[in-house]
């Protein structure tokens, strides 16, 4: 079976309209997704999410195609371990690794299919068949309507909830505390609360000090993990940050190349560490990441800011760990429950299933992703 096409689709029904002179804020890019379509010469395909503006996917799409067409379908790894070496000095951990990992995703998809196996069944079998998912939202304020999101949440049975970015951080001490405080009262003390500072934001200034004392505060309201308190390079910062912190600390999600993680790892800088398989390499590459974070006693916790595709390639991925105890998934998500035929639900105990179907295990309404990407091409024109 051999790679007979390669298909960008890019979603970006939800993109904020952008303005001259306006800077690219980096809480858009989940606005603006690329799906990865590789269909092969007999007929089977499959799917991947490139965590990039599509215009950049399709480049990579552009140069890549002519090393992909024709290879065997059903060696996900050895082809794009092949992409990345070949590719070393041509933009290595920026668009050309989000789109190798997009390849990766679909090529394990279509060797999922071929075999009539679940991903996680190919990567050696499934410790879990459901796994707690948390619902991944922005802050809101004034609170009303994180009231309501929250209410609509807890409706649909999550029992963990993460809020970030909006002005927590941002404003001041009394600003976060209320936020915190009104996630708190509203899902109540049986459920999980998590915070993300978003400390990958455009000139991020809040430091150790501040990172520390919020990190007390957080302990207060039974926070379950502290995601980007500091700028997202500051390894240092990390590693004294979780050396004191009474609630553990979280990052890496905009990390790429399993050799990226090593210092984050060997430093013991991070107590979850959430690489993102739409960024990072896709699932070979996290698969990777994963078990040496395993090794040195490091939570994994994927991050999936991105589509239904990521998502169901973070379940397979989970399911295949010893370890794996959250998913994320984003709330309300118009690429995750907007473009699939049968959208993921949770059980009456608040997780989500892990499909055992072959591959990926799930199915494209192909109409809705078309729609979510109509219009694209004439962005920014
Ligand atoms: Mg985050």
């Amino acid at each position: 079976m051999k790679i007979a096409s390669i298909t960008v689709f890019p979603l970006t029904s939800e993109r904020p309209e952008l303005k001259v002179g306006m800077p690219i804020h980096p809480s858009w890019w989940g606005y603006d997704q690329a799906l990865v379509r590789v269909d092969t010469d007999e007929g089977l395909f499959g799917w991947g999410t490139a965590g990039t503006r599509w215009e950049l996917a399709e480049a990579a799409r552009k140069v890549l195609t002519p090393h992909l067409i024709g290879e065997d379908a059903l060696q996900p790894e050895a082809v794009t371990e092949r992409l990345h070496q070949w590719t070393f000095w041509y933009g290595r951990g920026g668009t050309i690794t989000n789109y190798i990992g997009a390849v990766n995703q679909a090529l394990w998809d279509i060797f999922g299919k071929a075999t009539g196996q679940s991903v996680s069944r190919l990567f050696g079998g499934r410790y879990i068949d459901r796994i707690k998912p948390y619902a991944s939202m922005l802050f809101e304020w004034p609170v009303d309507a994180m009231v309501r999101q929250l209410e609509g949440g807890l409706e649909l049975n999550f029992s963990a909830f993460k809020l970030g970015w909006g002005s927590f951080g941002r404003v001041d001490r009394k600003r976060d505390e209320e936020l915190v405080r009104t996630a708190r009262q509203t899902v109540g003390d049986d459920a999980e609360i998590m915070v993300d500072a978003g400390g990958s934001d455009i000139y991020w200034h809040n430091g150790l000090k501040w990172a520390t004392e919020t990190a007390r505060m957080l302990a207060d309201y039974d926070v379950r993990w502290f995601e980007e308190p500091l700028r997202a390079d500051d390894l240092q910062g990390y590693k004294a940050l979780t050396e004191v912190s009474p609630v553990p600390i979280a990052g890496g999600e905009v990390l790429t190349r399993r050799q990226a993680f090593e210092p984050w790892i060997r430093e013991r800088a991070v107590d979850i560490l959430q690489p993102d398989q739409t960024i990072c390499g896709g699932l070979s590459e996290t698969r990777r990441i994963w078990q040496s974070a395993y090794d040195n006693n490091i939570q994994v916790v994927t991050h999936g800011w991105n589509t239904a595709v990521g998502l169901a390639a973070d379940l397979q991925l989970a399911a295949s760990m010893p370890d794996a105890k959250y998913v994320e998934f984003w709330y309300p998500a118009p690429y995750v429950d907007g473009i699939l035929v049968e959208p993921f639900s949770l059980d009456e105990d608040g997780m989500l299933p892990i499909p055992d179907r072959p591959g990926l295990g799930i199915e494209l309404d192909m109409e809705a992703v078309k729609a979510r990407g109509a219009g694209a091409e004439d962005w920014g024109e």
